[in-house]
């Protein structure tokens, strides 16, 4: 284990922190301000007797964690994987090409190698992706990495198929796109993300009270009650002001979207049209919403009619203000997503 701790530090940049816990971070499809993926590697040193303890639902000499680079990458990752032990765990915390893209070199390179992820992600895997089995995880399983134990924790909100897992020893929380290492992480409607179930494990989060988040973009956290806190802290601030714009009239998404994002720049609303939809499901569970605002005529107004008029105030702020490569730009956008709405986008019910 040491040659291959040895070749890590010839090869690649990596964090260490906690002792154990190895961060390598992969150039990925991700979203900006991000452009990596935090690859963790964990593979204790001192490996005890191997596990074979039916209270595990696997047990393994190394884990890695969303192997998601790019395929330019897929060289390095092929190194790290050739130079961990055989008996290698593969933990997904969700579907998302970022945290998946490297998963056949794994398959190529490791056909023994163990797959853990929930069901809800594997529906969105390709067989191109992985294609032999893998195990099934819920929340609440356990894990034995060379006599260490791994927690899975079931962590819906940024998907329905998201997962979490607490390195117990060290109480470390790896929480996968729930928190970013900057700003705050989009919930993805077409993939299940729900804003109550994000609130329930945020909730669950802090009760847990891990010493350390790690998120799969950015930095570690070293104050996860604080960071926990400031994203309930803004959310209920953001559903306050959608709620003040329902009752205060508006009716349709992109009224909603006009006055809670008022001074952000008009090319964010599409992203964040789906927070608001996310917003307004959830203010109706609650069942916080005036009674004279139809749930149904409103989500009438998510596809076509929103995009319409967003085009339309793009394209006329655009003019006015005679950038015509903006004009272009923006038709040329705003077509792009209106044809990729139409197609994929499918409403929540
Ligand atoms: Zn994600
Ligand atoms: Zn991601």
């Amino acid at each position: 284990m040491i040659i291959i701790c040895y070749r890590w530090k010839i090869y690649f940049h990596f964090q260490e922190y906690p002792t154990g816990v190895i961060l390598i971070p992969m150039g990925s499809r991700t979203a900006k301000p991000f452009q990596t993926t935090n690859l963790v590697v964990f593979a204790p040193e001192n490996v005890p007797n191997a596990s074979k303890d039916n209270k595990y639902i696997a047990s393994g000499d190394a884990l890695i964690v969303d192997p998601g680079c790019l395929s330019e990458f897929h060289g390095e990752l092929k190194k790290i994987v050739t130079a961990l032990p055989r008996r290698l765990v593969v933990f997904v915390t969700h579907h998302h090409p970022d945290h998946v893209d490297g998963l056949s070199v794994i398959q190529k390179c490791n056909p023994d190698a163990i797959l853990l992820a929930h069901e809800n992600t594997m529906r969105h895997i390709s067989r191109d992706d992985w294609s032999l089995s893998y195990t099934s995880v819920f929340g609440d399983e356990n894990i034995c990495i060379g006599g260490q134990k791994l927690k899975v924790i079931f962590a819906p909100g940024h998907t329905d198929g998201h997962m979490a897992l607490l390195h117990v020893n060290t109480h470390s929380l790896i929480v996968g796109d729930h928190c970013v290492g900057q700003g705050s992480a989009l919930l993805d409607i077409s993939g299940g993300g729900n804003m109550s179930e994000y609130f329930q494990t945020t909730y669950k989060f802090l009760e847990l009270s891990p010493h350390i988040l790690i998120p799969m973009h950015g930095r570690v956290n070293v104050w996860p009650k604080h960071m926990l806190c400031e994203y309930l802290k803004n959310r209920r601030s953001r559903e306050a002001n959608i709620l003040k714009a329902i009752e205060g009239g508006a009716k349709t998404l992109f009224d909603i979207v006009a006055y809670v994002y008022s001074n952000v720049d008009r090319r964010a609303w599409i992203a964040a049209s789906s927070n608001v939809r996310l917003h307004v499901d959830h203010l109706a569970q609650q069942h916080k919403l005036p009674k004279d605002f139809s749930i149904r005529n409103f989500k009438n107004t998510c596809g076509l009619h929103f995009l319409s008029r967003w085009i339309w105030g793009y394209t006329s702020c655009s003019f006015r203000s005679r950038k015509s490569s903006f004009l272009i730009a923006g038709v040329l956008v705003g077509i792009a997503v209106l044809v990729h709405c139409t197609t994929k986008t499918k409403f929540r019910k």
